[in-house]
């Protein structure tokens, strides 16, 4: 098998096929089909991702990871999103776009509280950073997080965030001192059923199982 020269170790090897195995039981044709169709989030193969302990794959050990390499989470991905791209996403948004900012950025509550219930598969992350201006110069966005003394207060929009119509936090990116340019960025942990926190999934023309979404 032409994959094998690739220089992978046997463990790499032994995930891939482990994986491939598992969502092709999970995720059949039919079964990705109806998903699709119902613009519905993968919900089942993701609790089984979370039942034989994938979710903790890239996390350190000592917050309950197991210390996946770079190229063991790529071997990871790449076996997942050969099987439906849409489990990928599914993955990606919280387990890595959520979850590794929990893990390095995150305060004692969000790495020993948070993050064990996202391992267990009962917390779902996404990320909103890109906005209507535009996403890859992330200096240029415009939502603003203010401090009330007690709270962080946000304004602004999100446009293209995968996955946060079934988020439970999501990762925001906003200015916290407009004048000092990508110095005055910040991000911080919304609970999406925050008041006044607005989802609205997009009508994308593929890839309906992990839906991106504005949020306002
Ligand atoms: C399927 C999908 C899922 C996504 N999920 C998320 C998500 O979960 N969270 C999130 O925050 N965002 C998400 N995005 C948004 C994504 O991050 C942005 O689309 C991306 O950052 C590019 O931003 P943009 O589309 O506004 O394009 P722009 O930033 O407007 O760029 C348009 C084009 O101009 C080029 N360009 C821009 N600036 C320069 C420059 N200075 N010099 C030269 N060329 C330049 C770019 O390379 C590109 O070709 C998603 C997008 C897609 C398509």
């Amino acid at each position: 098998m032409p994959y094998k020269s690739f220089g992978f170790t046997d463990h790499q090897l032994m995930i891939r096929d482990t994986i491939i195995r598992l969502m092709e039981r999970e995720l059949p044709p039919e079964k990705i089909d109806a998903l699709e169709k119902a613009s519905a989030y993968p919900e089942e193969a993701f609790r089984v991702l979370a039942e034989e302990g994938w979710l903790a794959l890239p996390y350190p050990e000592e917050l309950g990871g197991a210390a996946a390499t770079y190229k063991d989470m790529a071997v990871f991905i790449e076996a997942l999103a050969y099987v439906h791209p849409g489990i990928t996403s599914a993955y990606m948004t919280t387990v890595i776009y959520g979850g590794m900012q929990l893990a390095r950025n995150g305060n004692e509550w969000m790495r020993n509280e948070l993050l064990p219930q996202l391992i267990q598969g009962r917390l779902k992350m996404a990320i909103a950073m890109s906005e209507p201006s535009g996403g890859s110069d992330l200096a240029q966005i415009n939502t603003r997080a203010v401090s009330d003394g007690n709270d962080w207060v946000l304004s602004g929009q999100k446009v293209y965030i995968t996955n946060a119509h079934v988020a439970d936090r999501i990762v925001v990116a906003a200015k916290t001192d407009p004048d000092a340019g990508r110095h005055g960025m910040s991000l911080l942990l919304v609970d999406t059923k925050a008041a006044g926190v607005d989802i609205r999934p997009m009508d994308s023309l593929g890839r309906r199982t992990s839906l991106p979404n504005e949020i306002f």
